[in-house]
């Protein structure tokens, strides 16, 4: 397996007034090529500025950061980020959402709109092309700004809890529909949620990071033939997973 995202001794400090507060702590993750991973933890202990890291957006204090073989000294552009606010314009079309990087990267136009109308309808919003963010539910807009993310073929995906204010039925759908787009290319990808049963769904591994300061406590492989059915979730290895993950996390 070829790693793709390797962090070494990754530590991030803020300046708070005088004090100075350690969001992560000695850092050490690789993710392989084509691997799903998502770091699950409390609130606050780190997860965003992980993800943050990753894709160049935030330096780390100490340690090194390194994806596909080279050195992350600036924010990448092979990356597609989907952030936990869907951050869509209401004033652009979704299929507009969809190309509006395509068009600051100054693509040709055609070929992004053929794209995402391919990948709009993959995530189930054909015929919605044309409408404005505003008329879609908390579930479609996030759909449309995973097309947005998948649009220019990265090869990394990010995503910083990007269901989390969805209704439970709602996210179990969505889950399925990212499992679905994903499995069709599989490119890396590093998910931030608080869910237990969709790191479970979703990933290859499932990190659990800890709190003050933030650490990856424990790593846990999920190994669940794919694609996963829905009702996957209801057989004994899907729960004896659930459970490993709540009694190390401490919720649930
Ligand atoms: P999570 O995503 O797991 O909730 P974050 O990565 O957002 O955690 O934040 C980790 C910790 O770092 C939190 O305590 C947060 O308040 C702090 N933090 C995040 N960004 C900043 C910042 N720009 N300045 C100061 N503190 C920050
Ligand atoms: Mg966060």
């Amino acid at each position: 397996m070829t790693p793709h995202v390797e962090l070494r001794g990754v530590t991030k400090s803020y300046r708070r007034r005088a004090d100075v507060f350690v969001a992560l702590q000695d850092v050490d993750l690789t993710v392989n090529a084509s691997e799903f991973v998502s770091v699950i933890g409390p609130s606050g202990c780190g997860k965003s500025t992980l993800l943050m890291i990753v894709a160049g957006l935030i330096s780390p204090t100490a340690g090194l950061v390194h994806v596909a073989g080279a050195r992350v000294l600036r924010p990448l552009t092979d990356v597609g980020i989907v952030f936990q606010s869907d951050l869509l314009f209401d004033w652009r079309t979704v299929l507009g959402n969809v190309t509006l990087q395509a068009e600051v990267r100054g693509q040709d136009k055609r070929q992004a709109r053929a794209k995402a109308i391919g990948l709009l309808k993959r995530a189930g919003l054909e015929g919605f092309e044309d409408r404005r963010p505003w008329e879609l539910s908390g579930g479609m807009r996030q759909r449309v700004a995973i097309c947005r993310a998948l649009l220019h073929d990265a090869s990394i995906l990010l995503m910083d809890e990007p269901f989390g204010a969805l209704d439970a039925l709602t996210r179990d759908q969505m889950n399925f529909v990212l499992q679905e787009i994903w499995s069709e290319d599989r490119r890396t990808a590093i998910l931030v949620t608080h869910s237990i049963s969709e790191a479970v769904f979703l990933s290859d591994r499932v990190l659990v990071m800890s709190a003050r300061p933030g650490r990856i406590a424990r790593t846990i492989a999920v190994d669940l033939p794919r694609p996963r059915p829905v009702d996957v979730r209801e057989s004994p290895e899907f729960l004896r997973y659930q459970r490993l993950l709540r009694d190390e996390i401490g919720y649930g």
